[in-house]
């Protein structure tokens, strides 16, 4: 694939992405991605995402962008927040390793600040190619950005979480994000609402695949 230009918008993006016939050819497409200039200018990696090595995902996990570490190693969810994210999937009776983890948005906000409305429409055609691609039955948004990009800009996590929505034909669970849990502390309410989520969603998913 042609890599994506400075001058292309989400319509662009969009196309680029659909064009990918498989996660290899849109791992390379999104790579070459510079159509946010500021995130394009300052990032280090596009953070595609990781998936199992089957390509087949029980679940996939969405946040909302790279962190610092994440944007040093170009993969999601391996700084302190994913760290805390494995260690909750584990009590939850999940396994990482059968999981998709992407983000809304690949590219790091400089400041780890929150990704503007443009950069996110965007970067949206990456996700949607991607969750297409993977093909998996449910979703887990992990925090208030992710779960504005499945359930509408009015969600509100309190409102939403604790059970499953029908998206396009996915069971997806908003739920917060781990930098929550961690930023309230070991007995604040969005670590053990995270690990309530994530329970019920292995509940839901079953035993082993
Ligand atoms: S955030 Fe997404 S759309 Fe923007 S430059 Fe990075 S990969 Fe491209």
């Amino acid at each position: 694939m042609s890599p994506v230009g400075t001058d292309h918008d989400a319509r662009t993006v969009a196309a680029a992405a659909a064009a990918a016939p498989d996660w290899t050819s849109l791992a390379a497409a999104a790579r070459t991605c510079v159509a946010c200039p500021e995130l394009a200018a300052t990032r280090q990696h596009v953070v595609v995402g990781d998936v199992p090595p089957t390509g087949r995902p029980r679940l996939v996990l969405v946040g909302e962008a790279p962190g610092a570490t994440e944007d040093e190693t170009g993969r999601p969810f391996v700084g302190k927040s994913g760290a805390l994210l494995d260690l909750l999937l584990g009590e939850a009776g999940l396994d990482r390793a059968e999981a998709a983890v992407l983000n809304v948005v690949k590219c790091r906000p400089p400041g780890n600040r929150t990704p503007k409305a443009p950069e996110v429409a965007r970067c949206s055609g990456w996700l949607r190619r991607q969750l297409d691609l993977l093909d998996a039955p449910v979703v887990v948004a992990l925090g208030l950005s992710s779960a504005k990009w499945f359930l509408g800009p009015r969600t509100v996590l309190a409102a939403v979480r604790g059970r499953p929505h029908e998206v396009d034909g996915r069971s997806v669970w908003a739920t917060y994000h781990p930098s929550a849990a961690i930023r309230f502390g070991p007995n604040g309410a969005p670590r053990a609402g995270l690990l309530a989520d994530l329970t019920a969603v292995a509940a839901t998913l079953g035993g082993a695949p």
